[in-house]
């Protein structure tokens, strides 16, 4: 329990929408960095709170993989508030080198590489029974040997934002599947595909794809540009509770749209981008299939991590 005791917290790196990032050290030896996470929990819903929320962050501790970021510690501070204790990652996110279009150039082989890395951080999540919930280029972040290690699980946001009261204006849905657009319930690793399938389509345009303005607007482009969800390509559909849809129905976008847009992924490519978009949940491939997908295998090859590109 005595967590907090192990770090010292030094100055403020960052805020982001529910949270203030500090850079902190290992008290016991100084050279070990560490990022120190401080959630910030709306006040009347501190009460009791911090407690399960830290036995619930726990088990995520001992998720453990080189494209994960790992959280050395979870404890509440005095006020109550969620301190994360994470590995400290200082050259940025996927979001960062995208949106540099003069500094970064990259092709095929490093959208190959990095899109096999967070294959294989959610295949480990899946197997491990995690959903992540929040996949996004700007939760990509680049480690030192090159790599990118997926942060920020969306169990953290979820303790933030209790009463949804963000959900609107700045937690992005440009990532957010269907179902859960729908109002689904019940919903699997199934999200965390569709919004890998965002990232690897926004890595090729280096746009993003489905740049909704809203919930509304969110459904309306993904019905313009992948297809209009109805009970033939997903039975069962209509009975979500916010099913809602433009008339008239947009037909699955055919292979030849992707092509256009995606085609420098090759053919491979853009069939792993369409399985990954398929609008009924139950159909979308699965981590584990992506990771068997003929993509890896066809040319050109993943770029090593240590030759990608960073930020220029
Ligand atoms: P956002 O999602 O808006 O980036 P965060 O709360 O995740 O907000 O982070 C705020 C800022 O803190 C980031 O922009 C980044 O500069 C810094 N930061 C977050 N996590 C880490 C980390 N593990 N290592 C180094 N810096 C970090």
């Amino acid at each position: 329990e005595d967590e907090k005791q192990k770090y010292i917290k030094g100055k403020k790196l960052g805020e982001g929408t529910y949270a203030i990032v500090y850079l902190g050290h290992v008290k016991s030896d100084p050279s070990k960095l560490v990022a120190i996470k401080k959630i910030k929990i709306q006040e009347d819903y501190k009460e009791g709170l911090a407690p399960d929320a830290v036995r619930e962050l726990k088990h995520l501790q001992e998720l453990s993989h080189p494209n994960i970021i790992s959280l050395l510690s979870v404890f509440s501070s005095r006020d109550q508030n969620l301190n994360l204790v994470l590995e400290y990652l200082p050259l940025g996110d996927l979001e960062m080198l995208i949106k540099d279009i003069e500094g970064v150039r990259y092709g095929a082989a490093d959208i190959k590489a990095w899109m096999g890395m967070l294959g294989r951080a959610i295949w480990f999540c899946h197997e491990n029974f995690v959903l992540h919930r929040d996949i996004k280029p700007n939760n990509l972040l680049i480690a030192a040997d090159g790599g990118i290690k997926l942060a920020d699980f969306g169990l953290a946001r979820s303790f933030a934002d209790p009463y949804r009261v963000m959900s609107n204006m700045v937690i992005t849905r440009w990532y957010r599947p269907p179902e859960l657009l729908f109002g689904a319930r019940s919903y699997s690793g199934a999200v965390d595909i569709w919004s890998i399938g965002l990232v690897f389509a926004e890595l090729v345009i280096r746009n993003p794809y489905l740049p909704g303005d809203t919930e509304v607007d969110q459904i309306s482009k993904i019905c313009a540009l992948v297809g209009t969800p109805t009970e033939e390509n997903w039975p069962g559909v209509s009975k979500l509770e916010h099913y809602a849809v433009p008339a008239p129905a947009t037909p699955i976008q055919p292979v030849a749209h992707y092509n256009s847009m995606f085609g420098t992924a090759g053919a491979e490519g853009v069939d792993l981008l369409m399985k990954m978009l398929i609008l009924d949940p139950r159909k979308r491939i699965t981590a584990r299939q992506i990771l068997e997908h003929g993509w890896w295998k066809s040319e050109p090859k993943p770029t090593k991590k240590q030759n990608l590109p960073k930020k220029g």
